[in-house]
């Protein structure tokens, strides 16, 4: 996969994108990254970017040409209505705290393409023709407002490196991580998953504990220890789902429980009510 980011601090991005799964992807040549410095595609001695918006009002807005002139310079990017057809392979994405908010389903999405590139907004955001005319669409990384656009691309590239096949060492373990749809018919891990593991299915993780197996008082779940993979994998799901009903209870509406877990659930909810009389 290409991945072009559009910045004006392209600086920013020494160090974030050099670390773990996404440096290997990197050098393994999974992800090739392009950091594209938008100064380079001003005209004036200046190196202007931005300007004061139409209108009045608060501060500063990106300006439209360096941006346009920047991902047109790439040549071999598809045009918006080829990018925009169904099954395409590419896309243009402004990040933006009034785009569609990122999540695990859309990280999967974006995985699949062969060629993404991320507009980086700063200021007041940028000239609203980007996004009528140039982006794709509009991604948001949560309900809060940033200073740029920098550490949003940073996330999508993370998060999306990691779903590429081969990014990560033994790809079961991000079918058991948070927010992971299930996949049909896949109910246990297959291959060289432990029988004990259990995926996510669109729930959070299950706890993880490491030696030593006690620490400071603090004791490992003694279930974990015993080596009995079918009680281990009952732990595992029923501290998930306890954990998904504490910390997001909106995952258990969203996704189909098992009949095994919705027995869990009664089990967590009558623990609870014993544990509160
Ligand atoms: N005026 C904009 C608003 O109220 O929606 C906020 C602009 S923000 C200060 C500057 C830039 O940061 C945006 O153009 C965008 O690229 C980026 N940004 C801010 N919040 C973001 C978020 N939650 N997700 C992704 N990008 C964000």
């Amino acid at each position: 996969m290409k991945i072009d980011i559009l910045t004006i601090f392209p600086d920013f991005f020494r160090g974030p994108l050099d670390y773990g799964i996404v440096r290997r992807a990197r050098e393994t040549g999974l992800v090739e990254i392009g950091i594209h410095d938008l100064r380079a595609f001003t005209k004036d001695k200046h190196r202007t970017v931005d300007d004061r918006p139409f209108g009045g009002g608060e501060g500063m807005v990106l300006k439209p040409e360096p941006i346009f002139e920047c991902l047109e310079s790439f040549g071999t990017v598809a045009s918006r209505e080829a990018r925009l057809s169904p099954g395409a392979k590419q896309s243009v994405i402004l990040l933006s705290a009034q785009g569609r908010r990122l999540d695990q389903t859309l990280a999967a999405e974006l995985s699949a393409l062969d060629r993404v590139a991320l507009i980086c907004g700063r200021y007041e955001g940028v000239d609203e023709r980007i996004s009528e005319h140039l982006a794709d669409r509009e991604v948001s990384i949560g309900d809060y407002v940033l200073s740029g656009g920098e550490l949003g691309a940073a996330v999508i590239v993370d998060t999306i490196t990691r779903l590429i096949p081969g990014a990560v060492g033994n790809q079961n373990s991000t079918r058991q991580e948070s927010f992971t749809e299930p996949v049909a018919g896949q109910a246990k891990l297959a291959g060289d998953g432990p029988s004990s593991t259990c995926v996510s299915g669109g729930l959070l993780d299950y706890p993880h504990y490491t030696r030593p197996a006690e620490y400071r008082g603090m004791a490992v779940p003694e279930v974990l220890v015993n080596g009995n993979h079918d009680q281990i994998r009952s732990w595992r799901r029923k501290t998930a789902l306890a954990k998904t009903l504490r910390n997001r209870p909106d995952l258990l509406e969203r996704f189909a429980l098992s009949e095994e877990d919705r027995e869990l659930l009664a089990q967590i909810k009558r623990d609870q009510s014993t544990a509160r009389d």
